[in-house]
């Protein structure tokens, strides 16, 4: 395929040549998954074309266009120069780089000339340009630098990196060399990373002298240096963009990036690309650890290229130039497809932004969609449950008229939430979901379609390539409309979904494909469907109680309290209890901790819940207790830790916390248990 082609973006089409609606699109990817998918392989240019498009002969370990050689780098970046090249491909706010900052550590002023321009300074924030032109260069320099320090194809590399740019430009250059990157979170302590470096087996650490985190400064170079202490495999350098916060004194594996970038500008350094085949590994990443221990999940090159490609047209009606935001951390899947990969691949300009949502003020968000007239949004609910607590007429300050969606994806987005945002918005929100596993939406709403319209309290229908269906657990058969079960997914899963857990086979097999034969991945999410074709996620399967054998989800006891005014988000989970088996008891996070200031505040509002629970499920979900701690202990990607919260009220020690973000949590719902 030449050039020109590549770049056309061809389309299913009807004979009588109008547009297909999503249901022809959805029935070709189900019927003809290999005529669907051989079409949609034309959104992205092919050095070699696939010899075959789909091999399932040893399912569940499927292939996607096998012996097609691609490389994302050159599809991300490249491929935009002829037409793009003045257009912005990332444009970077942070809030933390303030004048405040800069007043305390003037070095930032002068890292940002040592690593390049376009930056403007204002009061509390600082934002840089960097334009599809300029981001070939850095990445070229950036994959010159990586193979002066023996970098190679196949090669494991570890990013512990802030959301800086130099973060995309790490991606994009190993994604250039066939090296294979593993991001993890910067949030994530040293032991987290040493686990995830000796998984990997990393030839080489990108880091930074240190990050911002609401004003803080986060040691990340001495963060990296006990994670090798502690890693069995070291790595053979540790490279180190030096933001100019923390003194950074190179010790022997340490390689300064802004002298190494000298090297290769001055030498006008241009890599080729190496042509990497489709089903070669792109990168790992680990899920968010919040049922267990996290899975290295593998993705491949040529399908997960093709299926983002996809689904920013059909599912995210992203369009070349428009911009699009995802609010998200580079560490996460959401930052991978849809801060990074996604919008290059089509031609889009994507924002990346460094701070919190309510910093310097809860208008932050809104000021940056109309600074630079985003387009699409894309969050997780934890931020916005954040801005529910906050002052609500910095909602309404900004124009952001030229936002034409609102994702919403990672955990259960309750209906008071979705109405409140969108009352004070304006702009359609859609609930989506997804998992790192997956790296695309499998339920979801169509905007571009018109399909059906957005029902408020389900994430939407199956997405295209997805053969998804709620079935009983113990039988395989599928349910009928109304009925619980198991959300499944027949194998092969589409391009672009993990292609095992690296190197290790066996736990990709019995994660999720222990059930039924092998033919159905296991999403280890209850869901239903209703007489309309809507799905409705009903909490995982680790998170359903039985109360005197009724089995309850306690994401619908959640739904149920989430309708009360006050409540700015909560959590339910099942505590063992001799007579019935378990009980439900709530953990309540009020929009204002002063409301139950008083016994007999607590008490009324205490009685409303367990009202609002009754009236909506009836008396056998009636919690047995209901706690107002002023926090919950979450995930580091800002997901509720039930596990802990159910251990802690159970009076067990809370095993695995390495993926906590807040540990002070934990002390606030023992307190709580306590002032009860
Ligand atoms: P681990 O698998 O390590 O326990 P995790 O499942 O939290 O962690 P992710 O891959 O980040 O890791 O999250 C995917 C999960 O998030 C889904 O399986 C589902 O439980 C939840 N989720 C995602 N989107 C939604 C949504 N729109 N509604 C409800 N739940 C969602
Ligand atoms: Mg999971």
């Amino acid at each position: 395929m030449n050039e020109q082609t590549a770049n056309q973006t061809s389309q299913v089409t009807t004979p009588t040549q109008q547009p297909p609606t999503f249901s022809e699109i959805y029935q070709s990817s189900i019927t003809q998954p290999q005529e669907f998918w051989a079409q949609q392989a034309k959104r992205i240019y092919w050095h070699k074309e696939p010899e075959q498009i789909l091999d399932d002969s040893n399912l569940p370990f499927a292939k996607w266009f096998v012996g097609g050689e691609t490389n994302l780098c050159y599809n991300c970046v490249d491929r935009y120069l002829p037409e793009r090249a003045e257009q912005d491909a990332f444009i970077w706010l942070s809030s933390e780089v303030n004048q405040e900052l800069i007043a305390t550590f003037p070095a930032v002023v002068d890292a940002f000339n040592d690593l390049g321009n376009n930056v403007e300074f204002y009061t509390d924030y600082t934002k840089r340009r960097l334009t599809y032109n300029d981001l070939y260069k850095e990445v070229n320099y950036f994959a010159d630098v990586l193979q002066r320090n023996g970098i190679r194809h196949g090669d494991r590399v570890v990013i512990y990196m802030p959301m800086i740019l130099e973060a995309t430009y790490a991606m994009l250059a190993c994604a250039r060399i066939g090296a294979i990157h593993s991001v993890v979170f910067g949030g994530f302590a040293a032991h987290n990373l040493a686990i995830r470096m000796d998984d990997a087996e990393a030839k080489m650490i990108i880091t930074v002298d240190a990050g911002l985190r609401g004003g803080k400064v986060i040691n990340y170079k001495s963060l990296v240096n006990q994670g090798i202490e502690q890693a069995t495999v070291k790595p053979e350098h540790v490279l180190v963009v030096d933001r100019g916060i923390l003194p950074f004194k190179p010790q022997p594996l340490d390689v300064d990036y802004a002298t190494e970038r000298s090297i290769s500008r001055n030498a006008n350094a241009i890599v080729e690309p190496v042509w990497i085949e489709s089903n070669e590994p792109s990168y790992l990443l680990y899920t968010s650890g919040t049922t267990g221990t996290p899975k290295g999940v593998q993705r491949d090159t040529g399908g997960h290229a093709v299926a983002l490609a996809t689904s920013m047209d059909y599912i995210y009606d992203g369009q070349a130039g428009e911009t699009f935001w995802a609010i998200s951390d580079i560490g996460w899947a959401v930052g991978h497809s849809y801060m990074v990969y996604a919008p290059l691949l089509a031609g889009m300009t994507s924002v990346v932004y460094e701070g919190l949502p309510h910093r310097p003020n809860p208008g932050i968000w809104w000021r940056i969609v109309e600074a630079n007239k985003v387009n699409i949004l894309f969050t997780a609910p934890t931020g916005v449950r954040m801005l529910k607590k906050q002052d609500e007429t910095w909602m309404t300050r900004y124009d952001v008229s030229s936002v034409k969606s609102f994702f919403l994806a990672g955990e259960p987005l309750d209906e008071s939430t979705a109405q409140w945002l969108k009352q004070h918005l304006g702009v359609p929100i859609l609930d989506h979901y997804w998992q790192t596993e997956s790296g695309w939406p499998i339920l979801s709403n169509t905007p571009k379609f018109n399909h059906k319209p957005h029902k408020q309290g389900s994430p939407g229908y199956p997405m295209y390539g997805y053969d998804a269906h709620v079935i009983n657990e113990e039988t395989g058969e599928p349910c009928a409309a109304g009925e619980k079960g198991l959300l499944a997914i027949r194998a092969p899963l589409p391009p672009g979904c993990l292609t095992t857990v690296w190197r290790n086979d066996e736990r990709f097999i019995s994660s999720y494909y222990s059930l039924f034969d092998g033919k159905q991945y296991s999403t280890s999410d209850y869901a239903v469907v209703d007489e309309d074709g809507y799905f409705h996620i009903l909490g995982r399967t680790d998170d359903v109680i039985n109360v005197a054998g009724h089995r309850l989800g306690t994401q619908e006891i959640e739904e149920a309290i989430s309708t009360h005014p006050e409540m700015a988000e909560c959590a339910v989970v099942g505590i063992h209890d001799e007579l019935k088996g378990e009980l439900p008891i709530a953990f309540c996070v009020l929009r204002d901790q002063a409301l139950v200031a008083t016994t007999e505040n607590r008490f009324r509002l205490e009685q409303q819940i367990i009202g609002a629970v009754v009236k909506s499920l009836g008396g056998i979900a009636r919690p047995a207790a209901v706690y107002f701690p002023p926090a919950l202990p979450k995930t580091r990607s800002g997901k509720i830790l039930r596990r802990a919260i159910r251990a802690l009220a159970e009076g067990r020690p809370t095993g695995d916390m390495s993926t906590l973000d807040n540990p002070a949590a934990i002390d606030a719902v023992k307190q709580a248990m306590k002032d009860y």
